[in-house]
């Protein structure tokens, strides 16, 4: 199928032709022709599929034709979980609609509101948000939604993880009745399904690939390694391999500053992405991390979900997630539109647990890769994975006979 093959109006194809892509992705094939035709969607994809254009094209189509839009009112809005992907998202809409007519602006937390309610005092056609903010924004009177005609939730699963859920409904509940809605997540959990049953109605299904797919592009292994050795070995990879770009996880933000000096004193540049940093200092670090002024971007699960790298070489897992499905999450930051991409985990035995839920979940044994002078000293228990790592059990202390005695003599 050809770009040509969906009806897109020719300011949208010239858009596309500038980026550069030959064809739709399998995303965009499904999903355009039913968003143009009016439909409701549920689409399960998760980022790297090409979703973002998937529906921006066709919502840009629709909001091509119809009323102009009045001060302060928006036509679609695109509801996002992190300021990130409401940049990255908002950048699309730009690009894509730059032979249009057609007026869009991006509100989030964690920067001064006044310029975002002076960017909708005219109203936009197309406004992406982070609940939050958008909520804050609706209660100064600086947004409204009378005119509202299409909602999108993008990566609705990682709102519901990250408790937007009340925001969520707070804002659904704003909105006309009468509208269309388009929602992408990753996975369809029982959540999401109850959450799209009060907002789509008789929707079209698609689904490109499923949560755990990505974990069979990617080229993955386990380094098993004490705890105390992981930024020692972590250096040791980065320096051996002259990796150029990686991403590296950790599971706490004390963590990733902590990597990240570590890596600093070791003369590779590294810089932390996290909650806790501003989103000037956030876009930063992203920036330089996609020009090459930095080798490493350490960064926590909520910080990384919606960054937008493209063909990222490598991952690195400092420590597991919690949740096994974040595992899938963060190694589909590499190997992305089928390149081929590496993702190494560095594990020690408190995460036993962890990566025995994770190979339960991508249903593989990852392959363990030790490196000399970094062994563990407790070898990683090997398979049956299901296996509880051994533990002696507490002998039950009996009491002495004198303690036993009730006499009180
Ligand atoms: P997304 O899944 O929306 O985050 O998109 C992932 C990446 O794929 C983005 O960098 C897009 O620019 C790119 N992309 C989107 N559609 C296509 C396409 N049809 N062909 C090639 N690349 C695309």
């Amino acid at each position: 199928m050809q770009f040509t093959d969906l009806n897109l109006a020719p300011g949208l194809l010239k858009a596309i032709a500038d980026k550069g892509y030959s064809a739709p992705s399998p995303i965009q094939e499904q999903a355009i022709p039913g968003i143009l035709a009016g439909r409701d969607l549920m689409a399960a994809a998760q980022t790297g599929t090409g979703k973002t254009a998937g529906f921006t094209l066709p919502l840009l189509q629709l909001l091509s034709d119809g009323a102009k839009v009045q001060p302060n009112q928006a036509r679609a809005l695109i509801l996002t979980p992190t300021r990130e992907l409401a940049a990255q998202v908002a950048q699309s809409v730009v690009d894509y609609s730059k032979y249009l007519p057609l007026k869009s602006t991006v509100v989030f937390g964690g920067v001064k509101i006044n310029p975002q309610m002076m960017a909708l005092r005219r109203g936009v056609d197309i406004l992406v948000a982070t609940p939050g903010r958008l909520l804050d924004l609706y209660q100064q009177n600086a947004v409204r939604f009378s005119q509202l005609e299409v909602l999108v939730l993008d990566e609705a699963d990682r709102m519901l993880d990250m408790g937007f859920i009340n925001d969520i409904k707070k804002i659904i509940a704003l909105l006309p009745k009468k509208r269309q809605n388009l929602l992408f997540s990753a996975t369809f959990s029982d959540d999401i399904r109850k959450l799209a049953k009060g907002l789509v109605a008789n929707p079209l299904e698609v689904s490109v690939s499923p949560a755990n797919s990505t974990a069979e592009r990617v080229e993955q292994s386990i380094y098993p390694v004490d705890k105390g050795r992981k930024a020692a070995l972590l250096t040791k990879l980065v320096q051996d391999n002259n990796w150029q770009q990686v991403l590296i996880f950790t599971r706490t933000k004390h963590q990733a500053n902590k990597l990240t000096t570590h890596l600093g004193s070791a003369g590779i540049n590294a810089a932390a992405i996290h909650g806790n940093k501003s989103q000037n200092a956030r876009t930063k670090a992203l920036a330089d991390f996609k020009n090459g002024r930095i080798k490493a971007l350490v960064a926590t699960d909520i910080a990384a979900r919606g960054l937008d790298i493209d063909q990222l070489p490598q991952v690195v897992n400092f420590e597991l997630p919690n949740v096994a499905e974040d595992y899938v999450h963060r190694i589909g930051r590499t190997g992305r539109a089928g390149a081929a991409g590496h993702a190494i985990s560095l594990v020690c035995l408190d995460e036993i647990k962890e990566l025995t839920a994770i190979e339960r979940l991508i249903k593989q044994t990852l392959p363990r890769v030790t490196v000399e002078g970094y062994i563990p000293v407790n070898e990683l228990p090997s398979l049956p994975l299901n296996t509880k790592p051994y533990k002696p059990k507490k002998p039950k202390r009996k009491m002495p006979a004198q303690q036993r005695s009730t006499s009180v003599n």
